[in-house]
């Protein structure tokens, strides 16, 4: 066995995702230990080879490394702040859910118990653990991430994002508003589609090709928000708006749904009434920099 797969790891939380994480090291030949609330969940692992610890503080102490999976960060906190549990000297890797604030305030108290402690977020789903599909982000010092790197890279593509522990957090919820906007654009116009007769099944091709020529507009319109400058090369706003119109009337006398169209137009008016109007669709990182101005 090789340095690479022979490092040992604990994983805390078998749920769903934790048991995966488990999985995954145990395939890549890491001798892994595991504890969880319910012990039941460990039964499969420690047939496939997990070591259990019957406490906290023993899974902590029989690896360099522990990554903790759990419902939340109070969750989290709850078991690692127990008394007996010494955090000295270890490395966690937290791979709960939460916000930035959660994870800077979770590294703080990691360091005051003299643990090393990168944060991370999983952005895949426990089937998918263990292969290349699987993107985990971390965030922290990058030294403490290089030295783990080859253990979490069991878990599928690994990245390491920076040095501020909140990064992770902020990329995980920043893909959340992408896929939901995504997908509530699809939805829409599939409302608007099954008016005619045609199914969510034909729509969904065109929908993606669409999808994915906006993505492909993504490294220009990058390049004008980091400049701040946003001439318009392709569309001005003011022609957007008057299509934007359109699409709410169409949804309106379609009898669907109008808020989604209502939101992206009074965001573009806004944008107008502030002076954007010949400027390029970007100019509204404005209106998403700032709290909503009524
Ligand atoms: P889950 O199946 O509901 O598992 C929750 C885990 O937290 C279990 O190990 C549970 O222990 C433990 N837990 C909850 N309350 C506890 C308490 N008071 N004391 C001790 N342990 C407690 O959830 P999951 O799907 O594994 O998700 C875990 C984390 O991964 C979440 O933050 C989630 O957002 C994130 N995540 C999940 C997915 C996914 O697709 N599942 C994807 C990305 C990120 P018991 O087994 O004893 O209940």
């Amino acid at each position: 066995m090789d340095e690479e797969t022979s490092a040992p790891v604990t994983v805390i939380g078998l749920g769903l995702m934790g048991r995966a994480l488990a999985s995954a090291f145990l395939k890549a030949g890491h001798p892994t230990t595991v504890w969880n609330r319910t012990a039941a969940k460990a039964d499969e692992l420690l047939a496939e080879g997990a070591r259990w610890a019957p406490s906290v503080a023993d899974a902590v102490r029989a690896s360099p490394l522990t990554v903790v999976c759990v419902t939340d960060y109070p969750t989290a906190h709850g078991l690692l702040d127990a008394d007996d549990v010494d955090l000295t000297g270890t490395t966690l890797v937290n791979l709960t859910s939460g916000d930035s604030t959660q994870a800077r305030d979770t590294a703080r108290w990691a360091q005051q118990r003299g643990a090393r402690y990168l944060d991370g977020a999983v952005m895949a789903v426990p089937s998918t653990i263990g292969t290349p599909e699987a993107v985990v982000l971390h965030s922290g010092p990058p030294a403490d991430f290089e030295a783990h790197r080859p253990t979490l890279g069991a878990l599928g593509t690994v990245t390491h994002l920076g040095a501020d522990h909140g990064l992770a957090a902020l990329y995980d919820v920043a893909g959340l508003a992408m896929m939901w906007s995504v997908l509530n654009a699809w939805l829409h116009g599939t409302a608007m589609l099954r008016t005619a007769g045609v199914d969510a099944a034909t729509y969904a091709p065109f929908a993606r090709q669409i999808a994915a020529g906006v993505a492909d507009w993504l490294p220009g319109y990058a390049a004008q928000v980091d400049r701040g400058e946003f001439p318009a090369e392709v569309s001005a706003l003011e022609t957007d708006v008057r299509a934007m119109a359109h699409l709410v009337e169409e949804s309106r006398a379609l009898g669907v749904n109008t808020e989604l169209p209502e939101l992206i137009k009074a965001l573009a008016d806004r944008a107008i009434a502030a002076g954007h109007a010949g400027e390029q669709y970007p100019v509204l990182i404005e209106e998403f920099s700032r709290p909503r101005q009524d």
